[in-house]
């Protein structure tokens, strides 16, 4: 699937929509969700132009990936959720029904969660 650069995250990325930014550096950006799950619902994204796991992991390099998911650990330790427990999702392709399609990690935390079932 090619990267489309309009998507919202591209967007929020290149500074034309704004977010709720919780944490930055090089290779990562994390926002609160605009329509939360949980009390605490935080996504975080990679920099680069990556829709899924797929081209991330063939096209990114290992600077960029070990950056997201240290960026992931970050924000959940600088939420203060790191503690009492957390929920590391992501939903890549049709039948997880992504809906934006550039790479995240959404953060849920905050409750007690449900038991993962799909
Ligand atoms: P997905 O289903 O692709 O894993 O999740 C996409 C998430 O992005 C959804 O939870 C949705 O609420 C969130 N989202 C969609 N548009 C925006 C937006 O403009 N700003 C923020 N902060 N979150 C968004």
């Amino acid at each position: 699937m090619a990267y489309d650069p309009n998507n919202v995250f591209a967007k929020i990325l290149r500074g034309e929509i704004p977010c709720n930014k919780v944490y930055e550096d090089e290779h990562a950006l994390a926002f609160h969700d605009i329509n939360p799950q949980t009390p605490t619902h935080i996504l975080v994204v990679p920099k680069g132009a990556y829709v899924n796991w797929t081209d991330f992991s063939e096209t990114a390099s290992d600077a960029e990936i070990a950056g997201f998911v240290r960026a992931i650990a970050t924000v959940a330790k600088q939420a203060g959720v790191a503690e009492d427990g957390y929920r590391v999702l992501s939903n890549a392709g049709v039948n997880a029904n992504q809906e934006v399609a550039h790479l995240h990690a959404h953060i849920f935390a905050g409750r007690k969660l449900g038991r993962m079932v799909p």
